[in-house]
């Protein structure tokens, strides 16, 4: 959009480009990208109450800044978070903002955390119901611990937000939990899972945080992500959510982190050790770099570059592990659409050609571990 030569000709005549959203952050360091797309201002945040004074300099032509970071003051309350008025993307309806386990890598745990309560969720399901849609993917940092003021979910709240989407929607999903709050409530999972699971869905989905495998690192950087148990505990933790998961057709997007700034070779080896145990964890595991966000705002990035040989082991044990189970997972992904059987095999060649790419040009053997589950196409 932002190469379109319409965009060119109306920046001529003064428009001002002003950007948002949960990227944004990233355009705060591709400074060259910013000047050569004619960026005027980037806002980092919630922009609800930030966004009318920066519109309003635009239109009066007056000097905008170039980036934007809302401060946790100017967050807005609940009554101030409009609710949408067009149907959403994907058919998301957000149930809450902020999160309270305080992660040093993390910026959404410096906002406050609210939770809407159900006639807000319930305006916001009618709007997307009325355009179609069917179906919804509840969003929160973590869903288990919708109306929660502490790290346990409360049963009663998460139960009447599901029956309450469940009225309007014929499929639900989840943006993100955490493994400490799955873990901690096994049986809230089950109840859970008898209300979405049904002829019209068999799975639902999530993001999740596994970040380390380490207990050291995680005492170190996400104390509480682990609550309520310690962070001696936390692969534990971990392998017993992971097991609630695969028991109740949860299938979620998993991610790590490398390169934090306290990583240690030992707590690489950790994580490498963990990713072993929940090979037949039916799940997508997703490695990152540690971006300096949070606490560690001030931190370097970390880069390819400062890779080391046992870094590159994880990457490689977590690739292994995703081309072995997208092959499971697109299976049931498209199922009931009538291209199901189309966008199957587009994601099947693709993963193919990961997998080919892997093998001729890294040398990565990728059928080395045996799983409980077959995949195959
Ligand atoms: S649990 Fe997730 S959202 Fe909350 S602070 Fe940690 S990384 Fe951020």
């Amino acid at each position: 959009m932002l190469e379109k030569t319409e965009l060119a000709k109306a920046k001529k005549r003064g428009l001002k480009i002003i950007v948002g959203g949960p990227g944004a952050w990233q355009l705060r360091l591709r400074t060259k990208f910013v000047d050569d797309h004619g960026i005027d201002c980037i806002i980092d945040g919630e922009a609800e109450k930030v966004v009318g004074k920066i519109f309003r300099t635009a239109v009066e032509g007056g000097e905008l800044p170039k980036f934007y970071e809302v401060s946790a003051k100017e967050s807005p309350s609940l009554d101030e978070i409009p609710e949408i008025r067009n149907p959403s993307i994907n058919g998301l309806i957000e149930v809450g903002r902020g999160c309270c386990r305080g992660c040093q890598f993390c910026s959404v745990t410096l906002r406050p955390l609210r939770w809407y309560p159900y006639e807000k969720i319930e305006k916001e399901l009618k709007v997307n119901v009325d355009a179609g849609i069917k179906y919804a993917i509840l969003h929160a940092e973590d869903v288990l611990l919708y109306g929660s003021k502490t790290v346990l979910p409360d049963r009663e709240k998460v139960l009447k937000l599901h029956m309450l989407c469940k009225h309007y929607v014929e499929a639900l999903s989840w943006s993100h939990t955490s493994m400490a709050a799955v873990a901690s409530a096994p049986e809230l999972v089950e109840e859970i899972a008898e209300l979405i699971i049904s002829d019209k869905q068999e799975w639902w989905g999530t993001e999740i945080g596994i970040e380390t495998g380490s207990p050291e690192l995680a005492k170190k950087v996400m104390p509480a992500k682990v609550r309520p148990f310690k962070p001696e505990q936390w692969p534990e933790v971990v392998k017993t959510a992971a097991g609630i998961m695969t028991d109740n057709n949860l299938v979620p997007a998993c991610t790590l982190i490398t390169g934090l700034p306290q990583e240690t070779e030992d707590d690489v080896i950790k994580t490498i050790e963990l990713i072993d145990d929940l090979k037949d964890f039916k799940s997508l595991i997703v490695p990152l770099f540690f971006v300096p966000l949070g606490k560690l705002k001030d931190k370097d990035w970390f880069t390819m570059e400062q890779m080391s040989n046992l870094q590159m082991e994880l990457l490689i044990k977590c690739l292994r592990h995703d081309i072995y189970w997208a092959k499971v997972i697109m299976k049931s992904y498209f199922q009931g659409t009538w291209y199901s059987r189309i966008l199957s095999f587009l994601y099947w060649l693709f993963v193919k050609i990961v997998e080919r790419k892997a093998k001729s040009v890294y040398n990565i053997p990728l059928k080395t571990e045996t799983h409980s589950v077959e995949a195959k196409t």
